[in-house]
């Protein structure tokens, strides 16, 4: 409960905006004082913190808003001892957050904090999770684009979470969100699959996503290919049975040609003079010895996947609403 007086009966609530950064010393004044604006203009509904975590940055991002620290103890700072990556720093942010929500958001402005109030009434409205999607509009090229979209339908498609398309960073979750996602302890994440993993009420608010103010994306084309497969292996185990199903198919597919020329050679001795040669009859047979391999192969991927399951250690379940139990 924060700074309620004696008369007042309303509960103050409490927003933690979470703000990860590398090297954005352009960007970081711009976002800060746009950031305090719009929280102040919530002020007389909620109170505020925002929590900046410098990503290891290399340049002075770090001063660059030392003056508004220390000016408004409401600005929080975190630093990294190095570049640990933007999925780490929201996690940090996550945890260290004080509020009865956090909405995390880039410093690079691709994310208007105009909307803040817009998340905020949805969040007052019931939903849990609010999430930023964003509009074809928005600027980015066109591998980017097409790497997004490629990105959703494979990761929908072999993931047992389904993520929404377009879906952001940009976006608001409740207190029991920020608590269970506490809870997961998966070195390899991805913020925004985790949360789609937790489950929970969740509304969406499109927007069209300016291009960065300053500065220049540090997810290249590389990193966001390393980030896409980092996702498909955490949420998925298609690639990994991959192997067994390519294996029984194999197997399946020779063992008939095998049996075919079995019985045409040997059973009617060739009455369409097919006239399999030695060689293809030595080549259907490695073939069929391949498919066991590559089965077997699969038989030991699902024995992995189920290492992979128990050391992800995520809790069994996650509980939305609790009624009448000791906290
Ligand atoms: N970022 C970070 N650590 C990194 C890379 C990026 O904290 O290692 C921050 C960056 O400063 C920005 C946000 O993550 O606030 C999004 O980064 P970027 O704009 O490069 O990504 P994009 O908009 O291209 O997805
Ligand atoms: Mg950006």
């Amino acid at each position: 409960m924060n700074e309620q007086t004696e008369n007042q009966e309303i509960w103050l609530k409490k927003i933690s905006i979470i703000v990860p950064f590398y090297n954005e010393a352009e960007n970081l004044p711009i976002i800060s004082r746009k950031l305090v604006d719009v929280c102040g203009g919530l002020c007389n509904k909620c109170d505020y913190e925002i929590i900046f975590i410098n990503d290891g940055s290399t340049d002075l991002s770090g001063f660059a808003i030392e003056e508004m620290m220390n000016a408004n103890k409401k600005i929080k700072y975190l630093e990294f001892s190095r570049n640990f990556g933007k999925e780490v720093a929201i996690s940090a942010g996550i945890h260290h957050s004080s509020g009865d929500a956090a909405i995390m958001l880039d410093a690079d402005l691709q994310h208007p904090p105009e909307l803040i109030p817009e998340f905020i009434e949805k969040w007052e409205n019931g939903a849990e999770v609010v999430i930023g999607v964003r509009a074809k509009d928005s600027s980015d090229d066109l591998f980017k684009r097409l790497g997004s979209y490629f990105f959703y339908q494979i990761s929908n498609w072999i993931g047992e979470t389904k993520l929404v398309p377009f879906s952001t960073d940009f976006r608001l979750i409740d207190r029991k969100v920020i608590d269970e996602f506490a809870k997961l302890t998966e070195r390899n994440r991805m913020a925004r699959g985790l949360i789609a993993w937790l489950g929970f009420k969740r509304e969406f608010i499109n927007f069209s996503a300016p291009p960065r103010q300053y500065g220049r994306p540090r997810y290249g084309k590389l990193e966001l290919i390393k980030l896409a497969m980092s996702s498909f292996v955490a949420n998925s185990l298609l690639p990994l049975k991959l192997a067994g199903y390519l294996g029984m198919a194999i197997t399946f597919i020779s063992a008939i040609i095998g049996m075919f020329i079995i019985i045409d050679k040997y059973f009617f001795h060739d009455p369409f003079n097919f006239g399999f040669s030695g060689t293809a009859i030595l080549m259907v047979f490695n073939l069929f010895l391949i498919g066991i391999v590559l089965s077997c192969l699969g038989v030991i991927a699902l024995y992995i996947a189920k290492i992979h399951q128990e050391v992800s250690n995520r809790p069994l379940y996650i509980v939305s609403r609790k009624i009448n139990f000791e906290k």
